[in-house]
């Protein structure tokens, strides 16, 4: 038996079913069934821990529909961490029922070798641009792919053409004083659908006088691990350590809330390897987020928009529920000379991004999203910022489908946008 498994168990055992956690859980709201809360699921591991031959396709749904966005902890007195019982679920289902043979190659073939993963998304891009992946799709040369395909065609609306790591050439040098040496961690939403977002961070802090090294990093193994793959997300997750070791970093910078999130909890991710535990460690106490290092460390203050601009701020799961960094993105919004700041009612309620959640569950995942949209239309704010490209793509995603005259962008994009030089 695995150490995740017996640790998630021991875990679910703290859960008292008091049912506070229902009103904050966005399948819960949506289904009103008990087998879609943390209460409900946390009964379903210990089920399935307690008698092993119980965990089959009759708990999929209930084990899988959870959007791990930790809404539940912060109304849970005994802090159960519901989405990390899940993800130990899922390692078990996979298991002992199997993982789909895409899904698994996804993992850990093309994620840990970035050439195959790049040459991949070239040829997704391209198909984009220029409406093959559509004609694809209308001849089913991709059916084997299941109808997910034609839900993340809808998704993303761009792919660009270059990514981010092709775009490096285009920084200005800047002259930099710090002594500070940061490692950019460049998140596969980044590179892949946000290279305008990965150059706007690296331009922001090197304004204010920080030099970037672009670290070669991998997946931060998130997207594994989601899915139950801990071996897969353990073994990328051994590869970035090795990859900051060597870079010398003093600290690791993220602007996916999703990265910095789940970099920061590598120390949890080897309970059963000491040496890598110590190494993990060491790694995620360098971890910030970049609302949270320029709140503490930006030296540049003076920041003016063009024209006044009503502005506001969904909060990403990771970064609100997980690493508590709320505050952050807010002042530095509020710091900016000509936004007018409308805080959004239910921020840091859940977009049903979830990472791909809105390609494996559409359908949740879109009425999560209409109640954003809803909650949107009250700031009547015309630019909404965000702090996760996963975020980005959903809320996007949302603007266009319900008709919302409002541009999403992430928060780096307006800082530096709107900094004097
Ligand atoms: S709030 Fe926490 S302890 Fe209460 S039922 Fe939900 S998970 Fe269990
Ligand atoms: S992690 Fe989110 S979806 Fe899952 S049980 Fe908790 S609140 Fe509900």
């Amino acid at each position: 038996m695995s150490g995740d498994w017996e640790n998630a168990y021991q875990q679910s055992l703290h859960c008292i079913r008091c049912g506070y956690c229902q009103p904050t859980c966005p399948t819960y709201v949506i289904s009103g069934m008990e087998d879609s809360v943390a209460r409900g699921r946390n009964f379903i591991a210990r089920l399935c821990y307690e008698k092993e031959t119980d965990i089959s396709r009759q708990y999929k749904d209930m084990i899988f529909e959870c959007l791990l966005c930790g809404a539940c902890k912060d109304n849970c007195a005994p802090a159960v961490k519901t989405p990390q019982i899940m993800m130990a679920t899922r390692a078990e289902y996979i298991k002992k029922m199997g993982q789909p043979q895409l899904q698994r190659f996804v993992f850990r073939e093309l994620l840990p070798n970035p050439e195959r993963f790049s040459r991949l998304m070239k040829i997704a891009s391209f198909g984009k641009r220029s409406g093959l992946s559509g004609l694809a799709q209308a001849l089913r040369v991709f059916g084997w792919f299941g109808k997910g395909i034609a839900t993340m065609e809808g998704l993303v609306k761009h792919l660009p053409k270059k990514f981010f790591r092709e775009r490096l050439t285009e920084l200005k040098p800047r002259s930099t004083g710090s002594d500070i040496k940061i490692g950019y961690f460049v998140g596969c939403g980044i590179n892949y659908a946000f290279p305008d977002v990965g150059l706007a961070t690296v331009e922001l802090l090197n304004k204010n006088s920080y030099p970037v090294e672009v670290l070669n990093n991998l997946c931060c193994g998130l997207p594994a691990a989601g899915y139950g793959d801990l071996e897969a997300a353990r073994n990328l997750a051994k590869q970035n350590i090795e990859i900051m070791e060597k870079s010398g970093a003093d600290i690791i910078i993220s602007e996916c809330g999703s990265c910095s999130s789940y970099l920061s909890e590598y120390d949890h991710l080897f309970n059963d390897e000491n040496l890598w535990a110590d190494r993990a460690t060491r790694f995620s106490k360098k971890v910030y987020d970049i609302n949270q290092f320029l709140d503490q460390f930006q030296t540049q203050r003076e920041f003016k928009t063009s024209q006044q601009i009503r502005v506001s701020y969904h909060d990403p799961c990771h970064l609100s529920h997980y690493l508590k960094i709320t505050n952050e993105p807010r002042q530095l919004i509020k710091q900016i000379d000509g936004v007018v700041f409308e805080e959004l009612p239910e921020a840091n309620w859940c977009c049903g991004g979830a990472g791909t959640y809105n390609i494996a569950h559409h359908d949740i995942s879109i009425k999560i999203l209409r109640r954003k949209i809803e909650n949107l239309d009250r700031t009547e704010a015309s630019l909404l910022l965000s702090s996760c490209p996963g975020c980005l793509v959903q809320l996007s995603y949302g603007v266009r489908k319900f008709n919302k005259p409002v541009v999403v962008k992430h928060i780096v994009q307006l800082l530096n946008e709107t900094i004097s030089e």
